[in-house]
């Protein structure tokens, strides 16, 4: 690698935002440097190796669009691949358009400075500085670090004092682990829990989950792809990623070819609303929250959905108290991100698995040897902790980011994140993040949105380089503007109805505010907008 250290571009991450980002600026030209804490490539699915780790959208849609003859070559083996087929799938991706020469592994970055002092060697510019405690500039740093990667350890009392094994699902060991013959807990069950539950119990000699919140989840009917399927998609993989940018959640954009309008649930009857909801579960998975064409917006349309699933519960679970715990009552299906499963709920039916329920007590304490909540005290040999990230605003926050007159962006954001678009804040000139709060990011296919925030950022350098343009920023007013927006989108839907991580509500003391923009085609369409009419609510080389 170089020892140059300036750039046009600094790239944070190496995920599939960070390649991207990477093989996109080198096709315009432009020198980039790629930095990423961990030693390959991946992100996600460099970190994220616990047991049952998979997507949970079709992996012939969760996949690069960008060049034909991958998505060609390439051959997913199953329905919702595997952690380390992602991972092989996208370390085959760096190697193929030789990326991995523009990026710095095992390198965090610390800070990130915008410039705009009297020093001309600097002015306009990005000072950022890793911790191998090297300096790098750059015209524009784009923040590729992704929305599920900080993860988030609660401050459990005496976690420190813990003397068995301890695991969290987003930071899992790489040569695997071997829980036969032991006595484990999983902490938490959101969607890593869901996932890897099943596959803990088959090796622990006994497994207890604490519970704080039960979660909806669809079964994945996952299976191998057949070749003739796969063939069938690759004959129509453009119409498939086009489609796909014209749905709510970027996926699924083939099912309906014929244009059937789904109905809302007051237009059936009650045997018909079972009738689909069935039809639905029979086809698993994320789609399932498409039953009704108002599932999302209408609480009452959710509710019997919501009533269909916990009944589908209370027929998996045997033990009728374990089942009552396992049925989530107090928020609507999708408010939090519902999880997609193998087999999670029948795990319960094993002698050798316990649910505690510490939705009153919470986790007490952490012994040395064993875990408090709920009224009981387990002793264990291994903990896991499945519980989850500092979504969309941690890793970003982790930086010490710096605007104009030294403002960090943290404190900016003391109140919630503020951009434009996802994609930029007021005061942050040239500072690009893909898939930030603001946009559709975590509602969607992230592949699609990521792709698409690359292709903005590319070409807005493209735009201020034939317009004689050195920096770019939003407006302060539209970047309230869209804030307000956001917020009234989401107020439209479930989604801001509960605690759940898309509102920060997982992490003490972060503030709450919904972050992400719900609807991938209206946001696309206000992009394009924007672009058409010059960049419309941003300024350019601001003084
Ligand atoms: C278990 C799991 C399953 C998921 N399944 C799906 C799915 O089915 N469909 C879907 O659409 N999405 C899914 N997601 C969301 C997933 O995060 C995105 O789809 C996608 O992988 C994000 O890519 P990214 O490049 O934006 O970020 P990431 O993959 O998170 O990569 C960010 C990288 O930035 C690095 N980084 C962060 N801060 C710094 C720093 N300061 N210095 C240097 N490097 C830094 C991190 O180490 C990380 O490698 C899943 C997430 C998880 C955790």
């Amino acid at each position: 690698m170089s020892q140059k250290t300036d750039f046009d571009v600094i790239v944070v991450g190496a995920g599939f935002a960070g390649l991207y980002m990477v093989y996109k600026m080198r096709e315009a030209g432009r020198s980039v440097r790629a930095f990423e804490v961990g030693t390959g490539v991946g992100g996600t699915w460099y970190w994220n190796r616990y047991p049952g780790a998979r997507c949970d959208i079709d992996s012939m849609e969760y996949s690069f669009g960008f060049d034909e003859d991958l998505e060609q070559e390439w051959e997913w083996t199953e329905r919702y691949s595997t952690q380390p087929e992602i991972l092989s799938y996208l370390e085959n991706v760096a190697d193929r358009f030789d990326l991995r020469r523009d990026i710095q592994f095992q390198t965090r970055v610390l800070s990130a400075e915008f410039c705009d002092s009297t020093d001309v060697n600097r002015s306009g510019h990005w000072v950022v500085k890793t911790d191998d405690g090297r300096e790098w500039r750059a015209r524009a740093f784009v923040s590729a670090v992704g929305c599920l990667s900080a993860a988030n350890t609660p401050d459990f009392e005496g976690l420190d004092n813990f003397t068995g094994d301890l695991y969290h699902t987003a930071r899992w060991p790489h040569d695997g682990v071997d829980f036969s013959g032991r006595r484990v807990a999983v902490i938490g069950t959101g969607s890593s829990a869901i996932q890897s539950i099943p596959l803990i119990a088959e090796q622990a000699q006994h497994l207890t989950v604490f519970q704080r919140t039960p979660n909806y989840s669809i079964p994945a009917w996952n299976a191998p792809l057949e070749s003739s399927y796969q063939q069938e998609v690759k004959a129509r993989y453009r119409e498939l990623r086009a489609a796909n940018r014209e749905v709510f959640g970027c996926f699924g954009g083939l099912g309906n070819e014929e244009g059937i309008e789904l109905p809302e649930a007051a237009a059936l009857t009650r045997e018909q609303q079972q009738f689909v909801l069935e039809e639905f579960w029979k086809v698993g998975g994320l789609v399932f929250i498409g039953a009704f064409a108002d599932m999302t917006r209408n609480p009452e349309a959710n509710e019997i959905a919501s009533e269909f699933v916990r009944n589908k519960i209370r027929s998996i679970v045997d033990d009728p108290v374990t089942a009552e715990l396992l049925c989530p009552k107090t928020h609507a299906l999708a408010c939090k991100r519902p999880c997609v499963d193998t087999g999670y709920f029948k795990t319960f039916n094993q002698p050798h698995v316990d649910l505690i329920d510490v939705s009153a007590t919470g986790i007490e304490r952490i012994t040395p040897t064993s875990v408090v909540g709920g009224g009981r005290e387990v002793s264990v040999d291994a903990l896991v902790l499945a519980t989850g990230f500092d979504a969309m605003t941690g890793s970003l926050n982790a930086i010490d980011i710096r605007g104009r007159e030294g403002q960090a962006l943290r404190d900016k954001w003391s109140a919630g994140p503020l951009t434009y678009l996802g994609l930029g804040s007021a005061g942050f000139p040239n500072l690009f993040i893909i898939t930030g709060p603001g946009s559709p990011s975590v509602l969607t296919n992230m592949v699609v949105s990521i792709e698409q925030h690359v292709e903005f950022i590319s070409d807005c350098l493209d735009y201020m380089d034939e317009h004689g343009h050195h920096l770019i920023e939003p407006t302060r007013q539209a970047e309230t503007d869209w804030v307000a927006h956001v917020n009234e989108v989401a107020s439209e839907f479930v989604y801001p109805t509960c605690n759940s991580w898309y509102l920060g509500a997982n992490v003490p003391g972060k503030p709450r505010v919904f972050m992400p923009h719900p609807g991938f085609p209206p946001y696309r369409e206000k992009c394009e907008e924007v672009v058409e009419r010059g960049y419309e609510g941003f300024i350019f080389d601001a003084v």
